[in-house]
């Protein structure tokens, strides 16, 4: 019979303390993954920098929308310059000449979403049911082309405006 009253055998104890100190690193990584998820979030580009009042009718429109059993969503609101300006880039390369991006986005100057006063919304089912009932939620669609982007309905107009072909013109 043996008994142990004083110290743990030499390897047991470095096995212990490693396993501690793995346990201290992988608790270090949740927490910090948690910040930066956490940074991550309240950057998104989605509410930071958006019109209250635009937030609170898209909010609107999404309770109405989920009542009528559609689903929508945010899939861009507002942008920095920096993002915005990006995006013609992008634009540029994909369309293949500036002529044709500008149809497609507005530079930074210009664009509704760096005034973070548009948004886009998705799937296309929503935004399909958004362009039927946009009106009644002081939304309105702005482009004939982008059947996802909307801006607010201004105070006491009785109809949406009409819509621009595309953006080209905001040029
Ligand atoms: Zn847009």
């Amino acid at each position: 019979m043996t008994l142990y009253v004083g110290r743990l055998p030499e390897r047991v104890r470095r096995r212990r303390a490693r396993w501690v100190i793995a346990g201290a690193v992988a608790v270090l990584c949740v927490a910090v993954a948690g910040v930066v998820h956490a940074l991550g979030s309240a950057a998104a580009p989605a509410a930071h920098g958006l019109d209250p009042e635009l937030e609170r009718r898209f909010a609107a429109a999404q309770a109405a929308a989920e009542v009528a059993g559609v689903p929508l969503t945010l899939t861009s609101g507002w942008r920095s310059a920096a993002d915005q300006q990006a995006i013609v880039d992008d634009a540029v390369e994909r369309y293949g000449s500036l002529e044709e991006a500008r149809r497609w986005v507005l530079p930074p100057e210009s664009s509704a979403h760096v005034q973070g006063t548009a948004v886009d919304v998705g799937p296309t089912e929503g935004a399909l049911w958004l362009g039927e009932h946009g009106f009644e939620l002081g939304l309105c669609r702005t482009y004939a082309n982008e059947i996802w982007h909307f801006e607010l309905l201004a105070d006491g107009a009785d109809a949406c405006p009409e819509l621009h072909a595309d953006s080209s013109s905001g040029w």
